[in-house]
């Protein structure tokens, strides 16, 4: 069985697939979009099932094990995404299969470099009987727009929290319940962020610090003894930074009046900052981020963004 297939079901994406494939419609192209590149990828697996399962993807049945070994012999993906890899997956569109069907799958199309994905367009211009592709993409703005006109589109939206919880009430993974209700609450809707929170189980307890450290932010003493909560050690400000990032634009979505689901934690600090202060923060959290890159000390880099931090919540205020 596929992980999370119960969750990828309840999508509007499969089951239009699914009565696309009960009507006799199969289409020659689908493009399955989504920001959560672990739900577009398990969902190109699962329509695989779909359509190549006599039982319509029953997860048991020696086609659908193939599907997950990655090993059945009706489905093409190419070796790589540059030009040599994609030309020799085209041809192999003409190559007769074994089956009646053949599917054609590129899971990162938007990887693809736009004069590559254009090797695609004659097969897709000309479907060929027995030829179903599916294509994934997470930037849909990279994708041509001569590819998307051809393609049956599948959006896929974030999952809901009650989704979530029940997919996880449902399916024990072996983690505490409590923090994979923290990382429900947090992941805002993305499944791919929900497993790299179960996965971490410090995250949370950095969340917490940064918050109270947020919180504190109104002189430049306390401040300054706010930020020794914050460990520096291995790597770890570039988490402080993205977390920073995240509670930011939750508070941001908030506070104009955009509906954001679970992450209650940050309530704290809405009265703490304005909007303005909010954008400008983004702003500032994002220039400390390019300096990590630049191999800046990272003491450095935090001493700095806390300062124009301060700077920037008096001057809004
Ligand atoms: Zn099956």
């Amino acid at each position: 069985m596929l992980r999370y297939s119960a969750l990828l079901k309840d999508t509007k994406a499969y089951k239009t697939l699914q009565s696309d494939i009960s009507a006799g419609r199969l289409n020659h192209c689908y493009m399955i979009m989504g920001e959560d590149e672990l739900v577009v990828d398990g969902l190109i697996d699962l329509s695989c099932e779909a359509i190549l399962c006599k039982d319509g993807g029953c997860g048991k049945c020696v086609v659908c094990q193939k599907i997950e070994d990655k090993n059945h012999e009706d489905i093409f993906e190419p070796k790589n995404l540059k030009a040599d890899g994609i030309r020799e997956f085209v041809e192999k569109v003409y190559v007769k299969s074994e089956g009646n069907i053949k599917i054609m799958i590129i899971r990162e199309l938007d990887k693809i470099d736009p004069k590559v994905q254009n090797f695609l367009l004659k097969s897709l211009e000309e479907p060929i009987d027995g030829v179903v592709f599916l294509l994934g993409a997470i930037r849909q703005s990279a994708v041509l727009d001569t590819i998307k006109s051809r393609s049956k589109k599948l959006s896929l939206a974030p999952f809901t929290k009650r989704q979530l919880t029940e997919f996880f009430d449902d399916n024990y993974i072996g983690k505490p319940k409590s923090l994979v209700e923290e990382a429900v609450d947090c992941c805002l809707g993305s499944l791919a962020r929900c497993e790299d929170l179960i996965n971490d189980e410090e995250y949370f307890g950095d969340m917490s610090e940064v918050i109270f450290v947020l919180k504190e932010l109104t002189s430049t003493k306390v401040n300054l003894k706010m930020q020794k909560r914050l460990d520096l050690k291995d790597g770890r400000l570039a988490r402080y930074l993205d977390i920073m990032q995240l509670i930011c634009g939750v508070l941001l979505k908030r506070k104009s009046g955009v509906h954001v689901e679970g992450f209650d934690r940050v309530n704290v600090l809405l009265d703490s900052f304005n909007l303005a202060t909010l954008v400008n923060f983004n702003e500032l959290i994002m220039q400390a981020k390019e300096k990590i890159e630049s191999y800046c000390k990272d003491e450095n880099i935090l001493d700095n963004l806390f300062i124009k931090m301060m700077e920037v919540k008096y001057l809004c205020r």
